[in-house]
């Protein structure tokens, strides 16, 4: 027998302000409607719920349209190698070794998603395809995600680039910064509040559905840090797991119901953070046993490239209204997430950067980078 509780009796919201964040509104994020919840899974196998439920509303976030596009491999990937100075469909085949039908898929996904514009070549038939501004956009992004997977996922080898950036001569390990008083950030020192854009919307249906990700199709082609902390959160069950717990969000009903997902994708994504150090869980109450997933140091550093994302969400696919406003507590200013030089405290762009590389990448049918130190 499947017993049911209903959410607004159960305690919840108990943890609501204990969170990384703390929250100073709570329009729009609560929505406490009574809903039938499952009991808390965390230390038994799920059952599927009862009923089928109604189509999944998701909270708006500029951080999941950054992932809605980023969390697919390869569309990652072709990006990427187009920051390293790939443009052909050729040269986009021979770095990732991926499928004809495939790639012409993703390019033409990413030309309608105004992340790459078509050039003509003087070959008739024969485009070029070149990052837009709002693709080299992406840039700081993904710097510090590199930066996340350099500082986490490298093992005991040397991260397999070194950014040397070219306006102050140094080596650059960029930090995400405050765009007021331009210091790191860290979740503890920020607050937010409902921005213009804040509400639900329908989930998009097709997304989210995968049962199970081990993240490796973001492993293709050369090595990068980028690739490796994608492969922890670029799934987007994962990577909204996080999010909840950026929120406060800590227990296993509360972000069940937060995000209206199935049983045992929760129990899935939660077990694979668990074990690949994202999560801690532990136990908050005996008889019946009930667990909490809190994030580690690990965990908490994913908030760099957390609110980078959400800052080129915000630029680029928000119409003008984020639907989270952040507050700097320690300078009391509203802020933008920007990706800074850590030895200049310039904003770091494409164009800026030379790398030195512990690989060649003509072993990988790679191209460039184009500036090498
Ligand atoms: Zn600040
Ligand atoms: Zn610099």
């Amino acid at each position: 027998m499947q017993s049911y509780k209903m959410d607004n009796a159960a305690g919840f919201q108990m943890t609501a302000d204990r969170g990384w964040m703390a929250r100073t509104a709570t329009a729009g994020m609560a929505a406490t409607k009574a809903r039938r919840t499952i009991d808390d899974r965390s230390a038994a196998p799920h059952k599927p719920p009862a009923a089928a439920p109604t189509a999944r509303r998701e909270r708006n976030c500029s951080v999941a349209r950054t992932l809605d596009i980023v969390s697919d491999a390869w569309a990652f990937l072709i990006i990427r190698e187009a920051f390293f100075g790939t443009r052909t469909f050729e040269g986009f085949r021979s770095a990732l070794g991926i499928p004809r039908a495939t790639l012409t898929d993703r390019l033409r996904k990413l030309t309608r998603l105004a992340i790459f514009r078509q050039v003509a070549t003087a070959i008739p038939n024969r485009n070029e395809y070149r990052l837009t501004k709002m693709g080299f956009d992406l840039y700081p992004s993904f710097i510090a995600l590199m930066q996340f997977g350099d500082a986490w996922l490298s093992g005991k080898k040397p991260p397999p680039l070194t950014l040397i950036h070219v306006p102050c001569g140094c080596d650059s390990h960029p930090v995400v910064a405050c765009s007021h008083c331009h210091k790191e950030l860290t979740a503890r020192e920020v607050e937010y509040r409902d921005g213009p854009g804040a509400g639900r919307s329908r989930a998009k249906a097709g997304r989210n559905t995968r049962r199970a990700s081990d993240g490796s199709r973001f492993l293709a082609g050369r090595p990068s840090s980028v690739s490796r902390a994608l492969q922890v959160i670029g799934d987007k069950w994962s990577f909204m797991v996080v999010r909840e717990a950026f929120f406060g969000n800590r227990r296993y009903d509360k972000i069940q119901t937060e995000l209206e997902i199935a049983p045992n994708i929760l129990t899935d994504r939660l077990s694979r953070l668990v074990t690949q150090g994202v999560f801690d869980r532990r136990l908050y109450q005996s008889a019946p046993d009930r667990y909490e997933y809190v994030l580690t140091d690990m965990g908490r550093d994913f908030y760099g490239p957390f609110v980078a994302m959400l800052a080129w969400g915000d630029r680029w696919l928000a119409s003008g209204k984020p639907p989270l406003i952040l507050t700097h507590k320690s300078c009391g200013h509203d802020f933008q997430a920007e990706v800074i030089c850590d030895q200049c405290q310039r904003p770091i762009v494409a164009a800026d950067m030379k790398y030195r590389l512990t690989y060649d990448p003509k072993a990988f049918g790679a191209l460039g980078p184009r500036s090498i130190a």
